[in-house]
């Protein structure tokens, strides 16, 4: 599923997606740092889980919210390059039609 368009809000920290049927997503950049999807990150997450199934992430003070370009990667994702250097993390459009659902659960509590 390919977006509509893609915006990227630098002063807001926002990257906002409108999609094909006109609904439009507002990520916030700090919860795609967090949904990162490179290996590293999934296994950083995976293994902290794995130790303790009950454990909550706790949310790093640290985490970057602030992307230094966000680069469009053929016709089916984009990649964001964050201020600390991270940058191996692809968002297929399919990974962010995902993150949205989380986002808008996220956002139901
Ligand atoms: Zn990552």
């Amino acid at each position: 599923m390919q977006p509509r368009s893609l915006e990227w809000k630098e002063k807001e920290k926002l990257f906002v997606v409108t999609w094909q049927c006109g609904r439009i997503t507002s990520f916030p950049l700090v919860f795609l740092r967090k949904n990162c999807p490179c290996a590293t990150c999934k296994d950083a997450s995976k293994e902290a889980k794995q130790k303790d199934p009950f454990k909550l992430l706790p949310s790093n003070p640290k985490d970057p919210d602030q992307a230094i370009r966000i680069d469009p990667v053929g016709r089916y994702a984009i990649r964001i390059s964050w201020e600390d250097g991270h940058a191996t993390g692809l968002y297929s459009f399919d990974v962010l039609k995902e993150l949205s659902h989380k986002l808008d659960a996220e956002n139901a509590h």
